[in-house]
């Protein structure tokens, strides 16, 4: 058995039964400093995991891909965050220059092909800085009601690429994530009351309107640009080495 396998044998066996938080506790004290991160969008709700993570240890990494695509309220939401709760240690990734002038010189192929400019500016940076730092586990905010295909995930979870995953809120509910954050008097991100329920790069994210789901703002666009297109639903940072490999360049 891997090294890595190994871990998670040990890990999954002895916390499968805890709370969000006791979770992201036990998994600081039982990886390696560096060798634990937490991805964060810096989304609608992504403050509850943060501070999650901040109450345990605001030194761990938090890792936000910085696509140079994000609406300024993100960035500046970012910032307010980093106050608001703390955090010592965001991590901003962001595309390979070179590949940026190779491939996406005007920066519109987002119009064109999300898939590819989704491998460019999210899947590319954080592959590398994970196999460049040896990072063995990171920690999502995702939810299992958020779509189809994560409606299969687990809490404590090994991807295809050899490393753990933990998704503390995996089987929380929408409103139980909101009851917690207002119990926590979160900084909410800027565009949710103006109906950003879901939030990614500015050109792939529009506002949703009431009684649709809270990701159908997200690449609503591709439709327009090419009307045979699937309907994208993932950036690709949450999908197998697999499932991407006609993205990679
Ligand atoms: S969300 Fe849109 S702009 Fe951002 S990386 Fe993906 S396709 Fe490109």
């Amino acid at each position: 058995m891997s090294e890595i396998q190994t871990l998670f044998e040990e890990f999954k066996s002895k916390n499968s039964h805890l709370e969000a938080e006791e979770l992201i506790d036990a998994a600081d004290k039982f990886f390696a400093k560096g060798k634990l991160v937490s991805f964060s969008s810096f989304g609608s709700w992504s403050a509850l995991l943060l501070d999650m993570v901040a109450k345990v240890n605001n030194e761990m990494p938090i890792l936000f891909l910085e696509t140079q695509k994000h609406f300024p309220e993100t960035l500046q939401y970012v910032e307010d965050i980093k106050q608001c709760i703390q955090l010592r240690n965001v991590i901003a990734l962001k595309p390979d220059d070179k590949i940026l002038t190779n491939i996406d010189p005007q920066g519109e192929l987002w119009k064109l092909n999300v898939d590819r400019c989704c491998w460019i500016r999210k899947v590319e940076p954080l592959d590398r800085y994970i196999e460049e730092t040896s990072v063995q586990a990171v920690i999502t905010g995702r939810r299992a009601y958020q779509t189809k295909e994560r409606q299969k995930m687990e809490t404590i979870e090994m991807d295809d690429k050899g490393k753990i995953r933990l998704n503390p809120l995996a089987f929380w509910s929408k409103d139980k994530i909101k009851e917690e954050f207002a119990k926590r008097s979160l900084l909410q991100h800027p565009l949710v009351e103006q109906g950003y329920h879901s939030i990614g790069c500015a050109p792939c994210t529009r506002a949703v309107n009431p009684g649709e789901d809270e990701r159908s703002g997200r690449w609503a666009h591709v439709t327009d640009y090419q009307p045979n297109a699937l309907q994208k639903t993932e950036c690709g940072i949450h999908l197998g080495a697999e499932e991407t490999k006609d993205w990679v360049i």
